[in-house]
């Protein structure tokens, strides 16, 4: 690599840190991004620095145990360099990481809720499912361990309790991810506070699953969209998506969730009603309110 290369990917790391930290993606000296040299070295981010406000030479070289090659007097590598050392191991694809808390993503993941519903096309053709790796103590061994499993099929995940990781070709294809994931966190949250969420068809998904093929955007495992079909291990061999089977149709409205029959009806009808897992009905105010004027009426 010459010089001015990696002038450039030292540039770079610091214009992805800049945004990060002005999307609020990241708080404090939060969040680490790395990238794979051509020589295999990886250039990463420094221990304790926020990410908005980093200069070039403060990044470090490391080798792929983690081992500090070179880097300014008194700098370390970041303290989550091995959740991105497992990445590199596991994906020789991969030559760039990016992980970061973004607060909406970030949420579903304290919320043990993954963003694995087939709901965008654009996420379908560009990240696909995004899981949630198991809480591992962060700087330890054992958030390395929970996420290494995800890595090999998947290019986002929610890390538990924690924050999101985001995998790419090159940097920005990393950062861009991390951009999806917190958009797709931001509309899925917005469609389930309105009450209603539509799901793509598994024929709609394979589909996309074509286009994705025609346009050569890469994907690491293929889709499969019955999550009953998986079990334990599926994680590893291909993306677990929610998208239910409906020939003809395109969208599906979400049944992911034990629906009483009477807010099935509601659904149906287009009415905004909200179902908890539990089966009970949660109604709008308007709607309360003329439950009430309906009974006083019959009252009176
Ligand atoms: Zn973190």
């Amino acid at each position: 690599m010459t010089a001015d290369a990696l002038a450039q990917l030292r540039a770079d790391i610091v214009e992805v840190g800049r945004r990060l930290w002005s999307r609020g993606y990241v708080a404090s000296n939060d969040g680490n991004i790395s990238v794979r040299l051509d020589d295999g070295r990886l250039l990463m981010t420094p221990a304790s620095v926020s990410k908005g406000f980093m200069t070039p030479e403060m990044m470090v070289i490391t080798d792929l145990n983690g081992t500090l090659l070179e880097g300014a007097p008194g700098r370390k590598p970041s303290s989550e360099a091995r959740m991105h050392l497992v990445v590199y191991r596991s994906r020789p694809d991969i030559n760039a990481v990016v992980h970061a808390h973004p607060p909406l993503a970030t949420g579903f993941a304290v919320a043990g809720i993954p963003l694995d519903r087939a709901v965008l096309a654009e996420v379908v053709t560009t990240l696909g499912s995004i899981p949630i790796a198991e809480y591992g103590t962060p700087s330890t061994p054992a958030l390395a361990d929970a996420v290494e499993p995800y890595v090999k099929a998947h290019d986002g995940l929610l890390l538990a309790n924690h924050g999101a990781l985001a995998l790419g070709t090159d940097l920005f294809g990393a950062y861009y991810k991390m951009e999806t994931i917190e958009h797709f966190a931001n509309i899925s949250l917005v469609a389930r506070l309105l009450g209603r969420e539509y799901l793509l068809s598994r024929e709609e998904v394979g589909r996309l699953q074509q286009l994705r093929g025609t346009y050569g955007i890469a994907s690491p495992a293929p889709i499969c969209s019955d999550p009953s079909g998986g079990g334990a291990g599926a994680g590893e061999a291909c993306q677990v998506v929610v998208a239910p089977s409906a020939p003809g149709e395109q969208l599906v409205p979400n049944t992911d969730v034990t629906v009483a029959p009477e807010a099935r009806a509601a659904f149906e009808r287009g009415e905004a009603v909200e179902v908890g897992t539990d089966g009970a009905i949660r109604l709008t105010y308007g709607q309360l309110t003329a439950l009430i004027d309906e009974a006083v009426r019959q009252l009176t």
